[in-house]
């Protein structure tokens, strides 16, 4: 890892319309913080609803030449886009900590997991192919091909302000279609970034538009006509807002939303590694991840072998500036939001669940304003307790202990989030059985992140997805793509006649 310079740029941040940059029309504007000195770094502006329309009819005016181009000329764009991405992927690592806090080399995992999904898009050609059956009938021949659906927007979460846009855009441009991006209002800065790069890979303006904003501009763009289809990655009530008000307005959508995910140990896992990958999937990213395990479910003797080392991992976790390169988890994204997690733990001490290591009043030198939290466990947690049942979405990790797999299986199987879930095990057995039996939409068996990869498609289950469709992969090809059937013949000779009846295959 080369030495980073850090992002400290003071301009405000406005939106990208029609190729340019703009502030927009919108009076409102908020802070943007360093959470890790607690200092506001520069002003966002947010979008009003006339800067919404503008983004669209900018995306509608250029969509239609856009999905006229062939495949392989988007994929070429892509490329050049792809070629940019790894020559800046420092600069938007560096800007993701700046707004994010997350430690320097996890924002550059996540601008790599973002840059994959680029390299997927590349393939565009081979995606929309289509298929084809020559003779359905005698001298009739069907086939299906796939078409973008005009205008599409995605609406993103601060925890992933890079990667979370790239799992939506690259696809949804490469199937044909223009793009308005709402990012969070947390870390908007890699989003003008993003933009300017894909202006400078060749891009016609006004096929990417980023407006910033928040409700006020959601709502705007869930109830535009031009909008064709949303999709939403953030918390779970947002996204059944964001689900119901889309399908009402006769839009397609996914909603990706919250999640609770559980780490079952079996008594014959390997510990160490076990110990290894609750304390990186728990503490992580400070726990803003929504792949981030935050239930440990230990079935039999092994919740008293492994809680004394969770304990005095978790209480050696290096916490600090993330452009620190010694720093293991940086700050929470807000002050509100640390305020959430340490009222969480209060909670939990009043349910009654044993506080194993407190994290809360954690000071980093130096950074005295910054949001820090430290990690947190809990051992004896039961599923009746709000933090188990609730997202808390930050450094803490609840312990639960069960008898064995089928009562971790059934635990799981009642929570209402169903993201993502993993299994500790030397029995395969057991891991097979797991992988087949659970009600959650992506399964680590010996791996505790299990985020798909650009070409398998990412989603959960229950309250953790609202919609059919995953994110990226073949079904993101799906869900910015409308199929059509186009059956044909080319009749010689005499005409047959008005037909009454139902053609079947002659
Ligand atoms: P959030 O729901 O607060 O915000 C997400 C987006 O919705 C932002 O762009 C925000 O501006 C917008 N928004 C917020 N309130 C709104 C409202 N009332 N009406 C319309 N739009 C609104 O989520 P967040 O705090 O930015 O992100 C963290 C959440 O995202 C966690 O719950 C996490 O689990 C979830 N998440 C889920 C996935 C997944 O793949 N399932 C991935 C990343 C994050």
């Amino acid at each position: 890892m080369g030495a980073a310079l850090a992002f400290e740029s003071t301009a405000d941040v406005g939106h990208w319309i029609a190729g340019a940059a703009t502030r927009g029309r919108g009076q409102r504007s908020q802070p943007v913080y360093n959470p890790a000195t607690g200092e506001v770094a520069r002003r966002l502006l947010l979008a009003d609803e006339a800067d919404v329309a503008a983004a669209a009819a900018a995306a509608a005016a250029a969509q239609p030449a856009w999905g006229e181009m062939p495949p392989i000329r988007r994929a070429r764009v892509l490329n050049n886009f792809l070629a940019l991405l790894n020559r800046h992927k420092d600069t938007l690592a560096a800007m993701i900590t700046a707004e994010h806090g997350k430690v320097f080399s996890d924002a550059q995992g996540e601008v790599m997991r973002g840059i994959d999904i680029v390299e997927f898009a590349c393939g565009i050609p081979q995606l929309l192919k289509g298929d084809y059956t020559d003779q359905v009938s005698t001298g009739i021949d069907n086939w299906t091909m796939r078409q973008p659906l005009g205008v599409v927007a995605g609406i993103t979460p601060f925890n992933f302000p890079c990667m979370v846009p790239m799992w939506m855009f690259p696809v949804a441009l490469a199937c044909g279609n223009a793009f308005v991006l709402k990012p969070s209002e947390r870390d908007p800065s890699p989003s003008l970034l993003m933009a300017e790069l894909l202006q400078k890979a060749g891009l016609p303006d006004g096929v990417f538009n980023v407006v910033q904003g928040d409700k006020l501009a959601v709502d705007a763009l869930l109830a535009h006509p031009d909008v064709r289809a949303v999709s939403f990655v953030g918390s779970t009530p947002i996204a059944q807002h964001i689900y119901e008000t889309g399908a009402r307005h006769g839009k397609r959508v996914q909603a990706l939303g919250g999640a609770k995910n559980h780490m079952v140990v079996m008594p014959d896992a390997d510990l160490d590694q076990a110990v290894d990958a609750l304390i990186g999937s728990a503490y992580g990213s400070a726990g803003e991840r929504c792949m981030a395990i935050s239930v440990a479910v230990l079935v039999g003797e092994v919740g008293d072998r492994i809680v004394p080392r969770l304990a005095e991992r978790a209480r050696q976790l290096k916490i600090g500036n993330g452009m620190n390169a010694e720093a293991e988890m940086g700050p929470i994204v807000t002050q509100q939001a640390r305020d959430r997690i340490e009222g969480y733990i209060a909670l939990g001490v009043e349910e009654g669940a044993k506080l194993v290591v407190d994290g809360r009043g954690c000071k980093v030198p130096g950074h005295e304003g910054g949001f820090f939290t430290g990690g947190t466990l809990f051992d004896h947690v039961t599923p009746q307790m709000r933090i188990y049942r609730e997202e808390i979405f930050g450094p803490v990790l609840a312990c639960v202990r069960v008898k064995d797999l089928a009562e971790a299986v059934a635990l799981i199987n009642a929570h209402e989030f169903g993201n993502g879930v993993a299994c500790f095990t030397s029995d395969g057995g057991a891991a097979r059985a797991f992988a087949r039996s659970i009600q959650v939409g992506m399964v680590g068996i010996n791996v505790p992140i299990p985020v798909p990869m650009a070409w398998h498609g990412f989603g959960g289950w229950k309250k953790s997805l609202f919609g059919d469709m995953h994110a990226y992969g073949e079904e993101g090809v799906r869900f910015y793509t409308k199929q059509k059937s186009v059956m044909q013949r080319w009749p010689d000779g005499i005409g047959e006649g008005a037909s009454f009846v139902m053609p079947t295959a002659q």
